[in-house]
This record gives C-alpha cells, structure tokens and sequence, in this order.
C-alpha cells in the first residue's frame, strides 16, 4: 500500500506546464500506466489521446522499453560524454543515421527537445562563420511555429499566439514569413510563393537558417501545410545559400504516416531535430542530426568545435530505451497503425463539422484537431472527458487527438465520442470570449 498523493503540496509547492501556481486548476493524480491506460489514484483507467504530448507512441510500459531501460540500469545509469563514449550511444547513433536521409551524417545527443533547436541553431551560425559568412545571424521562421520554450527556442515560435509574446523585447530578432497557406496535397499557392520570394529577397544575404516544422506545426496552432512549401523553401534555402532546419520532435518517427514528415516532401534538411517519441516516450532524450558539409563548416569556425555539451549529454539509460523503441519502429506496424488511425479519425471527427461550437476538423497521420469558435472551458471540458474514461487536454480552441500508435479502434472510437459529446455540451466552453 503506497501513501495518497499529497494533493495539497502539489498545488502549494508545484509548477506545472503552463499553470498558474496561485490559482492552479486541479490536477489528476496518475498511479501507473499501460498500454493506452492512465490509472488515477481512485482506480479509474482513462485512454490517453494525447500520448503524453507526441512521445509514448508504443504505448506505456511497454516490455521491451522497460527491459531495455533495467538491463541498461544495472549495467550503467549514466557517464560524462566528454573524453567517454559507450554502446548505448554508438547503437543509437546507427540506428539514427540509418533510418534518416543519407545526408544526414553528425548526431548531437541533446537532453531535450528545445537544446535540441538551440544546439541546430547554434550549429548553423557556427557553420555561417567557418565557412566565412559570418555576417549571415539572422534567422527566419514561419508565423504559427512552436519550438520550444528556451530562449532561442522562445524567439522563432509564433511572435502572437506561440506563448511567449511576454518576451518580445528580450528576444533575439527573427523574420517571419506567414503561415503557409499551401493545403496539404496542393501546388504551392501563389501567396506562398510571393511570400517566399520576398522574404529571402529582402533578408536572404543575412540569413544563417531557416527553422520549420515541416508539414505539422503543431503546439503553435496544430495546422497542415502542403508539401510543395517545403520543396520551394529547399530550392530558396539552396540558392541564398541558407542552412534549412526541420523541427521534426513533434512529427518524427511515424506520426504523420512516414517515419519523417520530410519524407513527404522528398526535401532534406541540412539539419534535422528529433525528441519526443525518441524514447517511446520513456524519458527525456532528444537528437539533433546535421550534414558533414554543416559539421565541416562548424568545426572550421574559430573555436574549432561546436560549442556546447550539455551534463547529460548522450544519456545511457535514454540512448539504451531510444534503440529498444527504434527497433519496434523498425519492425514496422507503425505504418498500418498510424494508417488506420488515420482513416478511423477521418470518419469519426467529419461529424464534428456539423456542429454549431466548431470552425474546422483536421486530420493528418495519426494527428485529428477539432478547433472550436470559442475557447474551451479547460477545467469543464478535463473533467467531462475524465468522467468518459479518456484523457484529451485541450489548449485554446484546439481540442485534438494523437494516441499511441497500439490504440485499438475500439478505444480510438471512445475517444473520438467523448470527443464529439464535449463539443456537442454548452457547459464545455466559456462563457464569454472575445
Ligand atoms: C515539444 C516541441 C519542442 C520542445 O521540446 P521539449 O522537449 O518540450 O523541450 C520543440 N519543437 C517542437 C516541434 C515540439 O513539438
């Protein structure tokens, strides 16, 4: 018998995401969890939807994850990567570099997703000065981005809506193309195209990089853009000489039906971050892969090294549990998972559209986003889908469903149903927006 979760000390003492700690809303007390399934304290099992933010792809605790993290656990938990290496990391490393587009040859361990955005846009600007460009420092984005919640990280999210617009006058300046507006399966719109041109017209001979989130932009606003975007950027990117960073922590690794959502476009980066699902969603690990030409121009900079090392760099434990869920990825069911939760969202979520309180449903992979016209009532809406045996956490007027990849059509339809019945329930929203 373990001792209740002091419920009290968590709201007095705790941050969470994106929460006040004065006025916190409640939290749900998780025991343990399987397959598709949280446990709460009281005993309830609620579907996770969410796949705790993109990573528990394969479900939680999951044997061959748990065997790959006790084995390594007994063996070495961790060790400096300055001067050290060690097995977790180079069968890591190969399994990366073989799995993802030729080119990209270098692999940085970071220990999180937004290190893993600061050491790409590190590396890009190391990469400008060694191959003696070093007047290009600026960096350009699209509008609608999320990625990440450090510093740099901070400054090409969203200037708006991506969360951190309290930080303006602190943050590094970066160029903002518009939100793509390039469908998904589309030609390039005209307005993309201008707008691409003119941006790297104007600002192209100062640019070090270019970071998108190809294909999915996901916590700044959870929206689809076609793949002929990336393929004109690619060509733009090639000819103003700017270095292209895909943020793929989000997509990467199957979720939106290929292994990398690049591999829809047939573009390749010349820098590449990966995190999230990297573990299975065991524990915090994160990648950032690049080009030799990329890792030549870094080492060629003044310091003659990429600077950085994080503590934790190449964590054994993590790199053992990322090889244990890349060799389920490379086993394959992913790809008639993913597709069928694909077609079962497309079904169950067109309902949804004719509904008063919503403005749009979208589906892509194993991605499917319900946006509202008013603003959801967050703490209404949690309890309602908790009462309904399912966990989806909505932010704004995004209500939107990533399970893991293992999640039966069974369970996926029970989501998809608390779904519908929150939109379809006045007392889920606010009462009042503007
Ligand atoms: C979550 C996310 C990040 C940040 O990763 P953390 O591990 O939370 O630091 C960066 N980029 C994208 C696209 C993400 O979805």
């Amino acid at each position: 018998m373990t001792n209740p979760i002091d419920l009290q000390f968590d709201r007095d003492h705790l941050w969470h995401p994106y929460t006040s700690t004065t006025a916190p809303l409640p939290c749900y007390p998780v025991v343990s969890a399987e397959g598709v399934y949280l446990q709460l304290e009281d005993g309830r099992c609620l579907i996770d939807g969410m796949s705790s933010w993109w990573s528990t792809i394969h479900g939680y605790q999951h044997p061959a994850l748990s065997a790959a993290a006790k084995a390594q656990i007994d063996r070495m938990s961790h060790v400096m990567f300055g001067g050290i290496t060690h097995q977790p990391a180079v069968e890591l490393g190969k399994r990366l570099l073989a799995m993802t587009a030729e080119p990209l040859n270098k692999l940085f361990l970071a220990d999180s997703g937004s290190v893993a955005v600061e050491v790409a846009l590190k590396m890009a600007l190391q990469y400008q000065q060694g191959i003696g460009a070093a007047q290009r420092t600026e960096i350009m984005t699209i509008r609608g981005g999320y990625h990440g919640d450090t510093f740099a990280a901070m400054s090409v999210c969203d200037p708006v809506n991506g969360m951190h617009s309290l930080f303006q006058a602190v943050l590094p300046k970066a160029h903002f193309l518009p939100r793509p507006t390039t469908g998904l399966h589309q030609p390039l719109s005209q307005q993309d195209a201008m707008a691409l041109e003119q941006g790297f017209n104007q600002y192209g001979g100062q640019l070090a990089a270019v970071i998108v989130e190809p294909m999915v932009q996901g916590a700044g606003g959870m929206r689809f853009y076609g793949a002929a975007y990336l393929q004109k950027l690619r060509q733009l990117c090639d000819k103003h000489q700017v270095v292209l960073i895909f943020d793929e922590i989000a997509t990467g690794f199957g979720r939106t039906g290929k292994l990398f959502a690049y591999q829809h476009a047939e573009v390749v980066p010349d820098i590449l971050c990966l995190g999230k699902a990297l573990t299975g969603g065991t524990m915090t690990l994160a990648a950032t892969l690049a080009t030799d030409a990329i890792a030549a121009g870094v080492c060629n900079s003044a310091a003659g090294v990429f600077m950085h090392g994080p503590t934790f760099m190449a964590n054994p434990l993590a790199c053992a549990v990322a090889s244990a869920s890349l060799d389920l990825i490379n086993q394959g069911q992913w790809q008639q998972q993913v597709a069928a939760i694909e077609e079962q969202l497309q079904a169950e979520l067109a309902p949804c559209r004719t509904l008063d309180t919503v403005a749009d449903v979208r589906v892509f992979g194993a991605i499917g986003v319900v946006e509202t016209k008013r603003a959801v009532d967050v703490a209404t809406i949690q309890q309602f889908f908790v009462e309904r045996g399912v966990w989806i956490r909505p932010f704004g007027k995004l209500l939107y469903i990533m399970p893991p990849y293992i999640v039966s059509s069974a369970e996926l339809r029970q989501l998809t149903n608390a779904l519908y019945d929150a939109l379809n329930n006045e007392r889920c929203f606010t009462i009042s927006d503007h």
